[in-house]
């Protein structure tokens, strides 16, 4: 079958002499960047760089208003209501981080819980886990269904009227299907509990709107989106902002300082402080206007059938097993054990190859503990994929069992 990406020529790195032939398979690690978004860095860190929201002279004030720009399009991007909705942090990590101790921190008591599910990322698990050793409350974990997805009915029977915040992945990070998070969170509003959303995983799909969600919180990062490291975004509804302290302090967040008090501003600025990673903002924004001009259908369209022919090979191997039960395969990525051969082992035979793919406990030790597992193989996805990647993977596996089993 051929399945030929039209944007693989976007991204630089593909004919980078250090890495001929790369066949790139962990895009749920970090996507790749295309030369849009580096070309955007490179002209703003060589002919407009300032430091925002400072100077009064030109050059500080049109990286202020390229800031806010950038602010304005996240925030359409994620269907908020307005722009003062839209935080940047350095990533999912920090703005789940954020929540914790800017808003979660004021509220929780020995009482009350909170509810993860099982199949979360380390970012979405220990800062919960860790206010809720600080004031003696529990933290409760809601169990997956057969299929690998957050199964709601048992969800549900986890809650009671001392349940504080749910805070759970839309798509995790292992295995990769979509959680019925609007469910949950129209449950949870219906309820008064606090509703966070870890997007790193399910941002690269698009189509998201925080409003129809009806979530209170929502991270992601931008290198999960095609753009750089060092930049994301936390959504926090309207009203919440104000309810909420900087967890952390110092320049650019206050209104008046005395050597007696301080006072914050209002809206998002207050949880930005120090200056602005304008260069990584920069990235995020050429990344959506990349995707943007690609269009969602077209992208997602094209994953999905490339999705389709990867599960379809792999089910093929007959000594390779899906961590889960397959039912409705994820959209872009597969995770994985091989008979008799160590992960790390498969890993580095297909990197001999060429071929960059995940192996470990990829951040989420408790759900491998759970399925029984201390390990697995993680193949994913991005818009550079290509029928070849896929057929060149069946080989470097066959080839791995063959030499190892
Ligand atoms: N949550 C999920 C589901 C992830 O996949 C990741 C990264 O892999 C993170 C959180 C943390 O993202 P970052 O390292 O960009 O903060």
């Amino acid at each position: 079958m051929s399945i030929v990406s039209p944007w693989k020529q976007d991204f630089p790195v593909f004919n980078a002499d250090a890495y001929p032939n790369l066949c790139y398979l962990d895009s749920a690690a970090t996507c790749l960047t295309p030369k849009r978004v580096a070309d955007a860095m490179y002209n703003y860190q060589c002919y407009s760089h300032a430091n925002s929201h400072k100077g009064l002279y030109y050059l500080s004030a049109n990286v202020t208003e390229k800031v806010e720009y950038a602010r304005t399009r996240i925030a359409e991007f994620l269907g908020a209501s307005s722009l003062n909705e839209i935080v940047f942090t350095s990533g999912t990590t920090e703005s789940l981080n954020l929540v914790a101790y800017s808003y979660i921190e004021t509220k929780i008591t020995s009482k009350s819980n909170i509810i993860i599910s099982a199949a979360e990322h380390h970012a979405n698990l220990l800062p919960w886990q860790r206010l809720c050793q600080q004031y003696g409350a529990s933290l409760r974990v809601a169990p997956l269904n057969d299929h690998g997805i957050i199964d709601f009915s048992q969800l549900v029977t986890l809650i009671d009227s001392d349940t504080l915040l749910i805070a759970i992945s839309q798509s995790a990070n292992v295995i990769g299907k979509f959680n019925p998070i609007k469910q949950i969170c129209q449950y949870a509003r219906q309820n008064n509990i606090i509703t966070v959303i870890d997007g790193a995983q399910a941002v690269s799909h698009g189509n998201i709107n925080v409003d129809d969600l009806e979530c209170d919180f929502y991270a992601f990062s931008g290198h999960k989106l095609y753009g750089p490291t060092g930049c994301g975004v936390l959504y926090c509804r309207m009203g919440l902002i104000e309810q909420m302290r900087p967890y952390q302090v110092g320049g650019g967040i206050i209104d008046n300082v005395s050597y007696q008090s301080s006072h914050y501003l209002t809206g998002p600025l207050k949880f930005e402080s120090g200056s602005h990673n304008v260069v990584s903002i920069i990235g995020l924004l050429a990344a959506l206007d990349y995707l943007n001009d690609i269009s969602w259908q077209a992208i997602n369209a094209y994953l999905e059938r490339l999705s389709g022919y990867m599960q379809k090979r792999l089910a093929e191997l007959n000594f390779i097993h899906p961590i889960v039960r397959s039912g409705d395969s994820a959209p872009y990525l597969y995770s994985f054990q091989m008979n008799k051969v160590h992960c790390h082992d498969v890993a580095s035979m297909l990197d001999i190859e060429g071929i960059a793919v995940r192996a470990g406990h990829h951040c989420a030790q408790p759900l491998h503990k759970t399925l029984g597992i201390n390990a697995s193989v993680r193949v994913s996805l991005g818009l550079y994929n290509d029928h070849t990647d896929i057929d060149r993977l069946i080989t470097g596996l066959t080839n791995t069992y063959q030499l190892l089993k």
